[in-house]
């Protein structure tokens, strides 16, 4: 069979007729208890149980199993495990290959509540973290002691939006300390703009509440892992008890179809705002993947296959406190909250300190406020009226 491009890939994923039952899309089974007529089928389930066999509600249903199938395909892994929300994929991931007097590295620009998880949780744990930069590249080398179990990676960083160079990361990490688990928060790519397991990291976590859900409307997390990690990570997530329920599972997967088109408009109207924005005159610099001024865009350019609607910029000056009010109060379409990846337009605000407080290594930024924001399915040219107007504003 020829290949088939992402497109066409995203509106067959988990439609199985195994699941469909002659339907277009995969039942919701909702159940907890799995009935089994005989000791044999009984035992059949429990043996199998990791495998998509119905065992108890707990570890999935044919719903579960069908998205399941879907991102581990989408991600080109070995199997895929679910957690009630991204964060909880994070942690989990995490906890499944730590023990006591453990070290692990994580990116010092993660998303704030993995950072805390580390800081809060880990230590109680006697488990060290150390932060790294994250244009550190093949510098990771340095910072891998022979106790270091886990190198945690984002890309693009949350907020401030840095690149890594995978491939040197991970080569310098094979080289030095092969058993390292190598994990990413691949939540902007969606699974979709980049494939970290072709680039040998052992396992992809996503917040399927952003982009994959795409409506606001449901929480969930994923982690695909590769065939060395898998059992470990599943295992893990059934003594912890994770689950979650077929009516959201069902979401997710409902929501790959519409993905790839989804992720184009944001694309595309998202440079559009981008580019708009680099012409202001108050503007410092547009933090963009796709635009040159992104720390670590070639990175971007060689490894990713596109780009969204979430990005940041930031102001050459700093706005006082009546001027950052405003600046954000007032917007039509840009609401203020945290979350992206719907269809709806986000902005958040931040001061230097603010930054600071989220980065833990040298990070040195400029005077003038920040920005995050997500570029929703609106019109671009409204989107930028918005933006036009809370400009005169200050
Ligand atoms: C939102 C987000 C998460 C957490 O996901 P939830 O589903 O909200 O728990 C993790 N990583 C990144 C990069 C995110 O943006």
């Amino acid at each position: 069979m020829a290949k088939i491009r992402p497109e066409t890939q995203l509106v067959h994923l988990g439609r199985n007729p195994k699941y469909t039952q002659k339907g277009v899309n995969p039942i919701i089974q909702r159940t907890s208890s799995v009935i089994f007529d005989t000791v044999e089928e009984k035992r059949h389930a429990t043996q199998n149980r990791a495998n998509s066999v119905l065992f108890y509600g707990r570890r999935g249903t044919q719903t579960h199993f069908a998205f399941q199938e879907a991102m581990t395909e989408l991600e080109c892994g070995a199997g895929t495990v679910l957690y009630p929300s991204g964060a909880a994929a994070i942690t989990n991931s995490i906890l499944s290959f730590v023990s006591s007097g453990d070290h692990i590295l994580v990116t010092g620009s993660a998303y704030d509540p993995t950072q805390n998880f580390c800081d809060k949780i880990l230590t109680k744990l006697n488990i060290k973290t150390d932060y790294f930069d994250p244009l550190i590249g093949a510098g990771i080398a340095e910072l891998l002691r022979t106790n270091t179990r886990i190198v945690f990676l984002e890309a693009p960083s949350s907020i401030t939006m840095e690149i890594h160079d995978l491939p040197a990361i991970v080569q310098a990490i094979r080289q030095q300390a092969p058993e390292t688990i190598i994990m990413i928060d691949n939540t902007w790519a969606a699974g979709v703009l980049l494939k970290p397991l072709l680039l040998d990291i052992d396992i992809s976590i996503q917040s399927a509440t952003k982009y994959i859900n795409g409506h606001s409307d449901s929480m969930l997390g994923i982690a695909v892992a590769n065939q060395r990690c898998i059992k470990t990570l599943r295992e893990n997530s059934y003594l912890l008890g994770q689950t979650a329920d077929p009516d959201t599972v069902y979401m997710a997967g409902r929501g790959l179809h519409t993905l790839a088109t989804r992720l184009k408009q944001h694309e595309s109207s998202g440079l559009t705002v981008a580019q708009w924005l680099e012409q202001r005159p108050e503007v410092e610099s547009v933090y963009h993947p796709a635009l040159p001024s992104c720390p670590g865009h070639s990175f971007f350019v060689r490894d990713f296959s596109g780009s969204n609607g979430l990005f940041s910029f930031q102001l050459k000056s700093r706005l006082s406190q009546q001027q950052f009010e405003d600046f954000l109060n007032h917007f039509s379409h840009f609401k203020m909250g945290y979350s992206w990846g719907g269809y709806e337009s986000l902005i958040l605000g931040y001061q230097k300190e603010d930054l600071l407080s989220m980065r833990q290594y040298d990070f040195q930024p400029n005077d003038g406020t920040f920005f995050r924001i997500h570029v929703g399915l609106e019109h671009p040219q409204d989107l930028i009226d918005d933006l036009a107007l809370a400009f005169e504003r200050i």
